[in-house]
This record gives C-alpha cells, sequence and structure tokens, in this order.
C-alpha cells in the first residue's frame, strides 16, 4: 500500500487528503505543528471568484471551472457524510461597475462564458436598484451578476474535510513540529524515505507559509521563495438584513467583498474585507489600523446602510504568494523525485483546493505502484 504524507492542514492539505481518501489502496497521513484551519485559511472570506474571474483558457480557467464544479458536489458530500452544516452562499457574486468600467471586456466575457456553459449577466443602475437597494448607484451604472459562484465557510469547510477525511481512515496529528526526514539519493534525484521514522512512498507539502520551514533538512531551490502579504477584515452587525433579506449575494465593490455571514437567518451579520498590505523590507508584515478602516469606508461609499454597523470582531491573516512567480505552485520539488508541493495560493487558495488536489492526484498517478 502506498504512504502518502501530507505537511500543512489548512483548506489545501485538508482537500488534499479528502480527495485521496476517495482512492482505494492509499495510506494516507496528515501532520499539522498546529490544530486545523489556524493558518492563512482561518482569515480567508471563502469568495469563490471563478466564473467572474478573468481567466478564460489554459490551466488558470481550468483550475477555476474545476473547482466551482467540484464545489457544488463536495459541500453535499462533505454535509451528508460529516452530519455538519457548511454555511454557503450560492445566491452568487455580484462585482459594481464604477463610472469609466470597460464593460465591452464584460460584454465579450459573458459570451466566452456562455460559449463554456457558463452564465453571467451585465446588469443595468435600474435592475442593480430594484435586486439590491442597499446600493448607491449614483456612480455605479452597472454590475455583471455571476449567479453560480459561491462562498463557503473556510472553517467550516475545512473541519468538516478533515472529519469526513478521518471516516475514510486518514491518519492525523495536529502536534507535528521538528519534522525530521531520512533521504536517499537514487538517479541524482534525493527521495524521502521515512517522515518522523514512518516509511513512506510520498510526501506532498502543502504548508501554506510554513512550506519552507516544513522542511529544514532537505536542500530547497533557492528559487523557491514564499513570502506573506497580510490581510485584515471586520466582521460586522446590523439591526435588519441589507436589501432584500430573499437576495444575499457577496457584493464586490472598490475591490472590497461584502460577505452575508449564513449563520443567522434572516441575515443581519457580514464581513467585509479585505485588505492587501505586503511586507516592508524587513520582511515584517504589520497590520495597519488606517488600512482597514479605509476598506470600511470603500464598503460604505457603495453601501451606506454600513456606516451604522456595529463592529464584532476585526481579525487579520497572511496569504502564501510566491515570489517571482505565478500562485499557486502545484509540483514535484526539483531535485527530489517523491516530494510535491501544493503551496503559495495567495489569494485563491479556497478557490483552488478542489484543483489543487486534482493536479496532486494526476502527478502522483505517475510514481505510485499499483
Ligand atoms: C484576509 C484574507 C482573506 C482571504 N480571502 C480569500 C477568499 O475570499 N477566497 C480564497 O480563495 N482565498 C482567500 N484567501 C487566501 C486563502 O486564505 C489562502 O490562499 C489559503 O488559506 C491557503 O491555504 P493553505 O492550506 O495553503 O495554507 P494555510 O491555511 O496557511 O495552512 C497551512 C498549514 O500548514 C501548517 N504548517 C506550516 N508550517 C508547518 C510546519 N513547519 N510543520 C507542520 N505544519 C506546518 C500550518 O500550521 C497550517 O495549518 C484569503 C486570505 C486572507 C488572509
Amino acid at each position: 500500500m502506498n504512504h502518502i504524507v501530507i505537511i500543512g492542514c489548512g483548506v489545501v492539505g485538508a482537500t488534499i487528503a479528502y480527495e485521496l481518501s476517495l482512492i482505494p489502496g492509499l495510506k494516507i497521513t496528515v501532520l499539522d505543528k498546529q490544530p486545523p484551519a489556524q493558518g492563512s485559511t482561518a482569515a480567508a472570506l471563502g469568495v469563490l471568484m471563478g466564473i467572474i474571474s478573468h481567466k478564460t483558457k489554459g490551466k488558470a480557467w481550468q483550475m477555476r471551472s474545476h473547482s466551482i464544479e467540484r464545489y457544488t458536489t463536495l459541500i453535499p458530500e462533505l454535509e451528508a457524510i460529516t452530519k455538519r452544516t457548511i454555511p454557503y452562499n450560492q445566491q452568487g457574486i455580484l462585482k459594481l461597475c464604477p463610472e469609466g468600467e470597460d464593460l465591452a471586456k464584460w460584454e465579450k466575457l459573458a459570451a466566452i462564458r456562455s460559449e463554456q456553459g457558463w452564465q453571467l449577466e451585465l446588469w443595468d443602475s435600474a435592475k442593480l436598484k430594484a435586486s439590491c437597494p442597499q446600493i448607491d448607484c449614483q456612480n455605479i451604472p452597472a454590475a455583471i451578476y455571476s449567479p453560480q459562484d459561491i462562498q463557503v465557510d473556510p472553517v467550516a469547510l475545512t473541519l468538516a474535510l478533515v472529519d469526513a477525511a478521518k471516516s475514510r481512515g486518514v491518519i492525523f496529528h495536529f502536534d507535528a513540529t521538528n519534522l525530521q526526514y531520512d533521504l536517499t539519493t537514487a538517479n541524482l534525484h534525493h527521495v524521502v524515505k521515512s517522515v518522523q521514522g514512518k516509511v513512506i512512498d510520498c510526501l506532498v507539502v502543502a504548508a501554506g507559509l510554513g512550506s519552507l520551514q516544513s522542511l529544514p533538512n532537505l536542500q530547497i531551490p533557492p528559487l523557491l521563495d514564499i513570502r506573506p502579504v497580510l490581510g485584515q477584515a471586520i466582521h460586522i452587525r446590523l439591526p435588519n438584513s441589507l436589501g432584500n433579506p430573499e437576495f444575499q449575494p457577496v457584493i464586490t465593490g472598490n475591490d472590497v467583498h461584502i460577505v452575508p455571514c449564513l449563520t443567522s437567518n434572516p441575515v443581519t451579520d457580514y464581513w467585509i474585507g479585505a485588505t492587501v498590505e505586503f511586507p516592508l523590507e524587513s520582511g515584517q508584515v504589520v497590520p495597519e489600523a488606517e488600512k482597514l478602516e479605509a476598506v470600511r469606508h470603500r464598503a460604505i461609499a457603495y453601501c451606506p446602510a454600513l456606516a451604522a454597523a456595529t463592529t464584532i470582531k476585526t481579525w487579520s491573516g497572511l496569504r502564501p504568494r510566491p515570489e517571482a512567480r505565478p500562485a499557486p505552485i502545484i509540483e514535484l520539488l526539483e531535485g527530489f523525485s517523491n516530494v510535491l508541493l501544493a503551496t503559495g495560493h495567495y489569494r485563491n487558495g479556497v478557490l483552488l483546493a478542489p484543483a489543487t488536489a486534482q493536479r496532486i492526484i494526476k502527478l502522483l498517478d505517475s510514481f505510485l505502484v499499483s
């Protein structure tokens, strides 16, 4: 039986573990230095910008479309196995277009999506006003509505993935610090023979920002560099739902999302976020209160009712961003024949987790013994 060890139990590692657990004949172990969903995943808003993204071909689009398709079956599947509710919003994503936005570009994208079998609607300001009266339409002549894009609670999703994977025999250790590896060399490539004294066939590194540190005694190629980009967000409460209580899509405008919290019915709580803060030259990333306030004001500018909201909490997290190369990194670690990287998902780790698992499964196919 092939033994696969996964390092990291954020949304990416947990999704890989669950999807691998559906393949017969694998022994799967997940190691994390802390409980699941504590890293970047704990801070994510779970907005899955798939159909509404500008990617139309190649790997980037395939990963998005695969993930959106898989989520429609994955979430109900996990809910059935775990008997847990995973809050997820199926009312779509609405993107506000300010004056000057190139609407021809969106029309073209909507036509491409239609050919690809997806839906994208262009709304004029009358339709926007009627559907979302909470929006101040003065400077917003149009909006793009993507009914098939979803939002999911990233922590609830990850915990359900862990429970479902456990029920299918995956072993989890959440106190795995100081990881020890035994190596050998074959055909000029390093091979990880064992982790923490246990013999393995393949190592999958899904440790987000900690990916390189999780491989302490391995020789990592110098070009592999993952840096933190900080994001802050706010949880707010209102006396009533924004707009129509029956229509509560994620609304995004001014590069700020307003995300309905589906834990109450009708919805009265919303997440607002997030900032995008790059590290200083020293490599440090410190949350700046003014940046979070700027996000709040950008949201109030298009949704004035938010000015009356009570702040329930604020939080921040670090996104793992690959330096000088596109996100994410899903490949064989250079110089090794059995170490796969599934990391550096930057702003889209929740969105791309199912497609990441699919690509890891394809890569595994080529070197596991059947
Ligand atoms: C404010 C904010 C908003 C976001 N919003 C969205 C969004 O709307 N949609 C979206 O798709 N994405 C969003 N993201 C990005 C998303 O959160 C990340 O891309 C995603 O969570 C990455 O998941 P991961 O599993 O790779 O990493 P993580 O969640 O960071 O998990 C990595 C795990 O590895 C473990 N680990 C690290 N080092 C070691 C080690 N040495 N030994 C053992 N274990 C180790 C950690 O403990 C952790 O559990 C957002 C991020 C932030 C900060």
